[in-house]
């Protein structure tokens, strides 16, 4: 068995829909980035790839290749489990934390927790997510952003 962690930032700015753990989420600002920026998958991904020692999402999907422009991050996510799958590695369980001030996230769980299930065709009880505000410190306390953790635990195929 091995285990990864993974870690995002991402601002939140108007006019940019908000993507997190996969589930468009009604709200006035969105996060920034060359992708959709779903902070929450990015953490995902990266904790998946250092489970298995495979560099990080930069490394994969570069932010100067006009191929992720706005791309949904589920998407990537797919594509980090067949790497995993590749070196013959599959998914226990991951748990992830989103820390955000704004908007409510834990509403959003049971889709997002269904979407990511998809995303890396596993079972929703291999999935955790949950929720915190860094009670208003911070640059996520002050809704400048949003930030994510992930930890992953994979094993090898037999
Ligand atoms: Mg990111």
């Amino acid at each position: 068995m091995r285990v990864g962690l993974g870690f995002d930032v991402h601002r939140l700015v108007p006019d940019r829909e908000l993507w997190l753990g996969g589930v468009k989420i009604d709200y006035h600002l969105g996060l920034l980035g060359h992708s959709d920026a779903d902070v929450a998958i990015h953490a995902l991904c990266d904790a998946l790839l250092g489970a298995a020692a495979l560099r990080d999402i930069g490394y994969h999907f570069p932010d100067t290749d006009p191929r992720y422009k706005g791309i949904d991050s589920r998407v990537l996510l797919t594509h980090v489990v067949a790497l995993l799958r590749e070196k013959g590695y599959r998914l226990v369980n991951c748990d992830l934390t989103i820390m955000a001030e704004q908007p409510k996230i834990n509403p959003h769980v049971p889709a997002m927790v269904a979407a990511l299930a998809q995303a890396m065709g596993c079972d929703e009880g291999q999935i955790s997510i949950k929720a915190t505000t860094t009670e208003r410190l911070g640059f996520t306390g002050r809704g400048e952003g949003i930030a994510a953790q992930a930890v992953a635990l994979i094993d090898t195929l037999r």
